[in-house]
């Protein structure tokens, strides 16, 4: 369930009991044949403005403080893997070139569209307070996403599934969607409202962007050895940025 933190919204412990009273049907069993051996209930916190920013000199939060995971998967064991090549190498050259101020670590938490794109796919699939909506619109617009994916093959699905966002994956699945379930499209935009519509258009126009800025970018690399230190760093953070921005960090495997 993906929720904001407005007050009215039920406790954890009505979510969880909620949980226990849908189970059998759910899952197909009583609750008498089951054998309870733990609890384990609990909420991912997530950020629109992820990952965030150093709060001061000469510290970095990584890891789940940088809210740096999606905020559709909360996959921040994932995450941490899929960015510890960029951080070890970013922090050793943060080292090197003694670039540790605020402004510097900041660009080792950049901003990434691929990241920033994924905030509205979890306002589609949480309901506002005052919100009204039909209870299998949720699963229809899965099932239809879905769908479009599968039929697009491995080369858009899998890279998804592992919480990496491509401009052509994902502009291919959003004009198949739109074809072929236009009412599914259209019960959204009024869901999401217009201005979270608006600033996703952004991240989306910089997906595109940041994916031809990287191929760019490879370009100046040998140039960029000529660089002195820290300008090095600052070039090697920005194609960091851009890669794993669109998505180009992704390899099979
Ligand atoms: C139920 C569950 C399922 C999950 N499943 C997945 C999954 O399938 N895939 C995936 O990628 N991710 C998953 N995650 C998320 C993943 O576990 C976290 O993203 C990851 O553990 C974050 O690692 P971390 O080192 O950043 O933070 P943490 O593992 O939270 O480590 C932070 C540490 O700091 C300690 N600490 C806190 N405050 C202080 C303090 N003041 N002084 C000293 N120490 C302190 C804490 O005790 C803790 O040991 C799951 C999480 C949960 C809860």
């Amino acid at each position: 369930t993906y929720l904001d933190a407005h007050p009215s919204r039920p406790s954890l412990e009505d979510l969880f009991e909620d949980y226990l009273h849908l189970l059998p049907e759910y899952q197909n069993i009583d609750l008498e044949q089951l054998t309870f051996q733990r609890a384990l209930f609990g909420f991912f916190p997530c950020y629109r403005q992820s990952p965030l920013k150093p709060v001061g000199d000469r510290i970095l939060p990584i890891g789940d403080s940088s809210g740096s995971q999606s905020p559709l998967s909360f996959g921040g064991f994932g995450a941490m893997i899929r960015h510890l090549k960029r951080l070890t190498e970013g922090i050793d050259h943060a080292l090197q070139a003694d670039l540790l101020d605020r402004a510097a670590l900041s660009l080792l938490q950049p901003y990434q569209p691929s990241l920033s794109v994924t905030w509205l796919f979890q306002r589609a699939m949480s309901v506002g307070v005052n919100q009204k909506i039909d209870p299998n619109q949720i699963n229809i617009l899965l099932s239809a996403v879905f769908e479009q994916m599968e039929q697009l093959g491995d080369r858009v699905l899998k890279p998804f599934l592992q919480d990496v966002v491509q401009f052509p994956a994902l502009s291919q699945t959003m004009l198949r969607t739109a074809l072929f379930h236009p009412d599914v499209v259209l019960r959204v935009i009024p869901h999401v409202g217009l201005p979270a519509l608006l600033d996703w258009t952004i991240h989306y126009a910089n997906l595109g962007i940041y994916s031809l800025l990287y191929p760019l970018g490879q370009v100046l690399e040998a140039w960029a050895k000529t660089l002195p230190p820290s300008q090095q760093y600052y070039f090697h953070r920005w194609l960091d940025a851009w890669k794993y921005g669109s998505g180009a960090d992704y390899s099979e495997g």
